[in-house]
């Protein structure tokens, strides 16, 4: 699976969040500070890029949002997981993307059906994610 031409889409309004080479959110940290924070769109790949002025503590819950929309991108299934979608770029079929919303955790889950794919040094089984 090669990612970094697949497109990322709010799950509320279908809006794109890849720009360039970039996958866009806007977040608010536990302390209450808001920035942007572009993902590297490599599952697996747990490089982002802030502004120097907006600082992220290591293992702070950070609330991400679309950045078109607003909506809280919080997973159904676990408060401390996002859920995106990715849509492949060569069959355009369509994952639900979780990753974790704490900073420097590696968790990242990719899933189509029955078929769950797991990224990171930090993730658990997905079926455990729905009794955290
Ligand atoms: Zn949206």
């Amino acid at each position: 699976m090669s990612m970094k031409d697949n497109d990322y889409m709010c799950p509320k309004c279908k809006g794109h969040l890849n720009v360039g080479d970039y996958v866009v959110f806007a977040t608010k940290t536990q302390r209450k500070h808001r920035g942007l924070i572009m993902m590297s769109p490599v599952v697996g790949e747990y490089k982002y890029l802030h502004h120097k002025k907006f600082q992220l503590g290591e293992g702070e819950m950070v609330e991400f949002e679309c950045p078109i929309c607003q909506a809280d991108l919080t997973s159904d299934k676990s408060k401390d997981h996002a859920m995106i979608y990715m849509v492949e770029d060569e069959d355009h079929f369509e994952y639900e993307l979780f990753f974790s919303k704490k900073a420097g955790k590696q968790s990242t889950y990719v899933v189509a059906h029955d078929n769950i794919e797991t990224f990171g040094n930090d993730a658990i089984d997905f079926e455990e994610l729905y009794y955290e």
